[in-house]
């Protein structure tokens, strides 16, 4: 069934509340085997009626969030009711719960809180236990058009009301209206160091003839690949990805590099340090934003400056000044001075050129030099270009340094 969501308020569009209700709706009707096809954002008022009328030329279910409130501007309730011809009516049930409600908390009620105890008969209430809006379901009915209109679900505006009236309330009738559907679940593999484009003309091909559907999202240094499809062509895909992409997966429950790098070094009980410069404790973030990091992050040094790198790692002053602070040679010597004075089994080195000044023609904005050094054999140097924007340029080293570590423990 064809599923489409209209997201109201007006905040959302002037950029001020970000659209969480897409993201979690998306994810909650997954497993009904139910896909968004379509979201419309739209402000507060009558073009509500508009939005819903044009997703009804297409779809089997809407969802229509926001607009329950008891202010003026709220009038979700009384768009849906005159789209489908039916009359409001004041529900002592619903005014009962809201006036327990306000005693419960002591708080004296607005009369304006009223219009949110109106609904058509027609519509069955989807209890709110967290706030004051009742949602409303309206099955399919007959308006004289070609079809029925669709199933029809009114929610709340705050994710804290909405999110409990999905799982409660929404999620049940679905379950009941939706025909028996094939099993189809959905994998996705994280992958690192490949582009979107590398990734997909190693798998793309082979994934498609399995009949799966195949999607790609990529962020600096990594890409998803999302397969959706039968189990049965879920299992021969596995092979297809583990053949072609090999070393390049990270995971395959969405799990973060620097988590596989942890849980690889906890296994392994062996130790980490970084030096890094460019990545100014980006690095050591990331790995301590993993609990249980202690057991194996034992030191980071942020060597920004030439002295620093000097002083505290003991990279030579003539090193410096023969290649310059971004070089292999200084990765090099910053890795296995940060390793030697943290006394552990590994340590990364982070040294480049963010920008936006400071590059050059040998050594141009985003060039890094990320090196380990390791008790698995000799030091690790790499020479990447990366990107020339400062942000991004860090997010990337930060992805290349932990992958390095993370081929290497593979
Ligand atoms: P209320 O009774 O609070 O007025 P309502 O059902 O009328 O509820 P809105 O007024 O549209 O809902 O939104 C209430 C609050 O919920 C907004 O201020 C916003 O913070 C949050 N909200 C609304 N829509 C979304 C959304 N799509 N994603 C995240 N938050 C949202």
């Amino acid at each position: 069934m064809r599923v489409e969501l209209i997201n109201t308020g007006t905040e959302l569009l002037l950029g001020h509340v970000l659209n969480t209700h897409l993201r979690f709706l998306a994810e909650a009707l997954f497993p009904l085997g139910l896909h968004i096809a379509r979201q419309v954002t739209v402000p507060d008022g009558p073009v509500i009626r508009d939005a819903l009328a044009d997703a009804a030329t297409r779809a089997e279910i809407v969802l229509i969030t926001g607009g329950l409130g008891p202010t003026t501007d709220d009038i979700t309730r009384e768009s849906v009711a005159d789209w489908l011809g039916l009359t409001l009516r004041h529900d002592a049930e619903i005014m009962r719960a809201i006036e327990e409600r306000f005693a419960r908390r002591a708080i004296a009620m607005s009369p304006r809180n009223a219009r949110q105890a109106q609904r058509p008969p027609e519509a069955t209430v989807l209890w709110n236990h967290h706030g004051t809006a009742p949602g409303l379901y309206f099955p399919p009915m007959e308006r004289g058009g070609p079809a029925p209109s669709p199933h029809l679900f009114l929610l709340p505006g705050p994710p804290r009301e909405l999110q409990p009236m999905f799982t409660d309330s929404v999620r049940p009738i679905l379950e009941k209206v939706l025909p028996p559907r094939p099993d189809s679940t959905m994998r996705s593999y994280r992958t690192a160091g490949l582009g979107e484009s590398a990734v997909e003309e190693l798998v793309g091909a082979p994934l498609l003839a399995l009949g799966l559907e195949v999607g790609y999202c990529a962020r600096p240094g990594e890409v998803d690949l999302r397969l959706i499809g039968p189990d049965a062509a879920l299992a021969r895909a596995e092979a297809v990805v583990v053949e072609k992409l090999g070393p390049h997966i990270v995971s395959r429950d969405s799990r973060e590099l620097e988590n596989i790098v942890v849980d690889l070094l906890t296994e392994r009980g062996e130790t980490l340090a970084v030096a890094e410069s460019c990545t100014g404790g980006l690095l050591a973030h990331r790995v301590t934003n993993v609990p249980g990091a202690s057991a194996v992050f034992l030191q980071g040094f942020v060597t920004y400056a030439n002295a620093a790198k000097t002083r505290t790692l003991g990279v030579p002053a003539e090193l410096l000044h023969a290649h310059g602070a971004v070089s292999a040679e200084v990765a090099t010597a910053m890795a296995e001075g940060a390793r030697a004075a943290a006394g552990t089994d590994h340590a990364l080195a982070t040294t480049g050129i963010a920008g936006p000044g400071g590059g050059s023609e040998a050594k141009p904005v985003g060039t890094a030099f990320i090196a380990l050094a390791t008790k698995l054999g000799p030091t690790i140097v790499q020479h990447h270009r990366l990107s020339r924007d400062r942000a991004t340029f860090k997010d990337l080293a930060t992805q290349t340094a932990l992958d390095l570590l993370r081929r290497q423990l593979l």
